[in-house]
Parts: C-alpha cells; structure tokens; sequence
C-alpha cells in the first residue's frame, strides 16, 4: 500500500458504529485529507500507512463524533431563564421574549457558547434552529468554530400569542430564507447545510407552510426542521386553529417526508403514526426537554417497531439545560425502560446509535458521517477512560451510555481537523465568547 503522511489516531478501544458494530481493541486509524483512509489495529495502521502526526490514544475510547437532531444554540444565554414552565409559558414567557430582545452580536456569542459546549462534550454534527433575525450570525458561530451544521433561521409568521413580537410576513420569511440558502446551503466543504426552521404549526399560517414546502422541493438536499406533538395542549390548540390533529395537518400541508425532521412526536393517534411510517417522515427524540417541560415521553420503541428512524437532541438550555448528548443517550434508554416497564428497552448498544449512525440517517447525512468507517468524513472523539467513574472498565459501550459524560471527552475532531483537545478550544476565544455571556447576565439583572 503507497505510504501517505497524514495522521494516524490511536486508542486502546475503538467503537465504530458501523453495519457489523465492530468494536477492536488496540485500534488505529489513519485520515488524510479529512477523510478516513484506514481503520485497523495499531500494528494493521502502522504496517500501511505512515503519518506525520500521531495522536496517542490510551486509556481512550475512539468513536464517531455524535450527532444532535435537534437543538437551539440560539438559546443558550437564556440557560437559567426559563426553569419549571410547561410548554406554552415557557415560550410565551421567556423564551420568545428572550429570542426577540438579542442583539446581533448576542445572536453570535450565544450561538457560539452553544456550539463550544456541543463540541466540548462530544458532538460533532447538529441540527441547529436559530432565531428570526440576524441567523447569519448564528451560521457565522458555526463557521468559524468548525462544527457540522444542518442550521438556518427560524420561519414564523402568524400573528397570535406565540409569534407576534418575532413574527415576519410569510413572504419576507421565504425572500430572507432564499438569500440565506443561496449564500450558506452546501458551503464550507459541505460542512454547512441550510435547513427550513419551521418553528410550530401555531407560530406559521397555511401559507407560509405552502412556501416552506415549494423552497424544499426546490432545492437538492434541503430539510424541513419542525416541532410537533410535543405537548397536549399545543396540539389542542393546533386543533382549534388548523381544524385538525397535528400530523394530519401537516400531511394535508404536504409538509411531511424523508426530507422533514420532526422534534418530539409525543401524541399521536394510530393512524398518526401510520402517516409518520409510511411519509417515512424522521422523529427526533429529546429526553431532557420532555421531562424538563413536563410534555410526556415519546413512545421511540414504537417508531423503531415501525421502523421510523429515530435521532437524539438536546433541544436548547432553556428546557435541558445543557447539550450534553451522554446525558441525553443516558436519558433516552432509562424512559424506554420505565414506559414500558422492560428493561431490555433501548439496550446501550441501540441508543448509541441512534446518537451516531442513526442520528445521521435521521438527518440524511449517513453517506459521510455517523460512523468510523473508510471513505467517511474524520468527525471523530476521544473519550477518557482513565477518571473515577471508569474503573472497573468491563464493557466500553456500557461505559459510554451508562457510566460517561460529555465532560470525560478529551478530543474532537471535525472534518479532520481537531477543534477541542485538553481544556483547550482551537477554533475560537473560549474566555471572551464567557465574557459576553456574563454582560448578558449583567443586562438581563438591571
Ligand atoms: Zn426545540
């Protein structure tokens, strides 16, 4: 095999997440060009390839980066702000109020605080909503610091309690929303992909649901990004202004398809969830918002029985209140098990990969990410297994879901490039984007 100088990146236990769940010790994988180029034991790599950087790897856990179906990094200087609400205050009371009061430059250094978090505990790829003004500067956070993004601006146009202080008309939303895919959609490498942020059915009207629909047509490879079915009350209330239950609406909307991604998915009638199988429409399930706002837990064995494809997300820190995605996986398992009183639901296995592969299928980006395989994108961490709560180490996928957090995530690496290692953040000025926050702080208290 032709020498090529790269980096090799070692561990003493590699989890790869890919078709035949291969798990091998020793492990070794060399990247060039940001790509996975070989995957192996040490002594396979070395005998192939040589590199010029080796990133040494005992006492760690080599696995893909993982991958967020939804979040709000928008919202991360409200963390704090919005404590023990249900959903429809919680929104109408802090977080709308909260989204449409930010400057342009706290749209960039909460979207930025948001992404360093993700990065430091180990995701690499999000489905990110942002707010209805100034999102470019929420692409630009995720520009610069390096992380995998579906993201875009958020799309709301209806005039009533959940729109009205953020609300655009619907065709300023899709004139905004065409500007922004034109200029962002595909970019940096294909790392940056634009997505259709509908936020709720009661925060946009028919019409603009019709043009949200038109632009994804559209465009190659462009999602629709959407909570639904989140809470009883919301869906009562998308009732009363739609004239039907939620899934129905957005059937009926043709809002639906293996290009829309559906947050939450809570309450739905029989024959809702045979329209979410057969439009093979993407749910993902976000443990900690679901507990946090008191909206219910998502029945995911019953999508997966139906063969949905399931991904995990933080939602944003007002209803979680971080973007630990361990926490999340950890979560997501203990729920399965106590609705349906099994404790083989959602074994640790299965839950990790619905945070990697699955989450990437979820997102329709499973070609290039989502496991540790030849021919995929480096999106790739490091995981400590030398702390306190590591000993006895008996099973490293066991670990992962059961026994690790975000903070026990040492490096990570996005299209081969290393954005957090060690306490230190690469791509930005970690102290100056905690100093923005704390003025943030400071306003919000006067
Ligand atoms: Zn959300």
């Amino acid at each position: 095999m032709v020498k090529l100088k790269d980096t090799i990146l070692e561990a003493d236990t590699l989890v790869t997440c890919d078709p035949s769940n291969r798990v091998i010790k020793d492990a070794a994988i060399f990247i060039s060009n940001g790509i996975i180029q070989g995957v192996g034991t040490k002594k396979e790599i070395n005998q192939d390839y040589s590199a010029s950087k080796i990133i040494e790897g005992s006492n760690k856990i080599l696995l893909p980066g993982l991958v967020n179906t939804h979040s709000h990094s928008i919202q991360t200087f409200l963390r704090g702000k919005a404590d023990d609400y249900a959903l429809l205050d919680w929104l109408k009371k802090v977080v709308l109020p909260g989204e449409a009061r930010f400057t342009s430059e706290e749209v960039y250094n909460s979207s930025l605080l948001g992404f360093a978090e993700m990065i430091r505990t180990g995701t690499t790829t999000t489905n990110d909503m942002l707010t209805t003004h100034d999102s470019i500067k929420g692409i630009k956070a995720a520009k610069e610091i390096g992380i995998r993004a579906r993201i875009g601006k958020m799309l709301m146009d209806y005039n009533n309690d959940f729109a009205e202080i953020v609300r655009e008309d619907a065709e300023t939303v899709i004139e905004s929303t065409r500007k922004q895919i034109d200029e962002y959609h595909q970019t940096q490498n294909g790392r940056i992909k634009y997505t259709l942020n509908a936020r709720f059915l009661l925060s946009c009207s028919p019409k603009l649901m019709k043009m949200i629909v038109e632009t994804r047509d559209e465009y190659d490879d462009l999602m629709i990004h959407s909570h639904a079915s989140e809470s009883q009350a919301e869906c009562d209330a998308v009732v009363k202004m739609y004239g039907e239950s939620y899934f129905r609406s957005l059937k009926k909307l043709n809002a639906l398809g293996p290009e829309t991604i559906l947050a939450h998915g809570i309450w739905l009638d029989d024959e809702e969830y045979e329209i979410v199988k057969q439009t093979e429409t993407r749910i993902t399930h976000n443990p900690s918002s679901n507990c946090k706002l008191a909206s219910g837990i998502c029945d995911v064995l019953r999508y997966q029985d139906m063969g949905v494809i399931v991904g995990i997300g933080t939602d944003g820190p007002p209803c979680n209140n971080n973007f630990d995605m361990f926490h999340d996986m950890r979560l997501a398992t203990f729920l399965q098990k106590v609705k349906h009183l099994d404790e083989l639901a959602l074994p640790a296995e299965k839950v990790l990969k619905m945070a990697t592969i699955e989450g990437a299928q979820a997102i329709n980006w499973e070609n290039e990410i989502g496991s540790v395989e030849v021919g995929k994108k480096a999106d790739l961490i490091l995981v400590d297994t030398n702390e306190v709560n590591s000993y006895p180490f008996y099973n490293p996928i066991s670990h992962l879901i059961y026994s690790a957090s975000g903070k026990d995530v040492t490096m990570t690496m996005i299209d081969g490039k290393i954005v957090y290692q060690d306490g230190n953040y690469l791509t930005i000025d970690i102290e100056k984007v905690k100093r923005a926050a704390v003025k943030y702080q400071k306003k919000w208290n006067e």
